[in-house]
């Protein structure tokens, strides 16, 4: 029976959202930072789901506790799939969100409307200190636009159109995003399997 979970995560966020996620059920969720000794984690996959499968392994195991993490990014078809697993770094490693949503305009620059699409990716994946492990995943396509329109959110969003709402990521609430993103559909897959794990004997 699973009662608690530790979230190979510092982002206060991330942290938030999940225990909202998790209200009523009885788990325990805690942050990575609450543990000594677990070092920066070397994300080397080459998709979302390994990567977050390594993050979630490596908290797992220096805790002893179920662990979740968490990989996402944005993916644009016109740039076969970029900056993908890059997402965070795309301009450098100071990991900066003016400076990566300047380097993907100007990538985008020649590409015409029709082909400005593309969609943000996250992966969740889930380990027991028993060995068994769970991935789930969450999809959200939309346009890029050719200027920044909204304030709210962070990295990509004020760039990410989603036509069904007439809006930019960074135009929506937490909770209107959160309906629809990436992450709130594959955090929803994640919890339909916590609430298994917890109903186990
Ligand atoms: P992480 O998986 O939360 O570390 O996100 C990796 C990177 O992907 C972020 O630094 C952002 O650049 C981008 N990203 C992931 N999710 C979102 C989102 O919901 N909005 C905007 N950018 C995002």
């Amino acid at each position: 029976m699973l009662t608690e979970l530790v979230l190979a995560s510092g982002n206060q966020g991330k942290i938030a959202e999940f225990r909202r996620l998790l209200e009523g059920l009885d788990i325990q969720v805690y942050s990575m930072k609450n543990y000594s000794g677990i070092d920066e984690i070397e994300e080397n996959g080459v998709t979302f789901a390994e990567n977050a499968l390594i993050k979630a392994r490596t908290v797992c195991k220096a805790t002893g506790i179920p662990a979740l993490a968490d990989d996402s990014g944005l993916m644009v078809d016109a740039l076969d799939g970029a900056p993908g697993i890059y997402s965070a770094r795309f301009a450098g490693e100071q990991r900066n969100d003016d400076d990566n949503n300047r380097k993907l305009l100007q990538l985008l620059e020649p590409v015409g409307e029709a082909q400005r699409t593309g969609q943000f990716f996250c992966a969740i994946a889930i380990v027991l200190p028993d060995g068994r492990e769970y991935a789930v995943e969450g999809i959200c396509r939309g346009k890029i636009l050719r200027s920044l329109q909204g304030s709210g959110g962070f990295g990509y969003d004020p760039l990410f159109y989603v036509e069904e709402l007439g809006k930019t990521f960074a135009e929506l609430t937490l909770d209107e995003k959160n309906e629809i993103s990436h992450r709130g559909r594959a955090n929803r897959k994640a919890v339909e399997i916590i609430k298994l794990l917890k109903s186990e004997e």
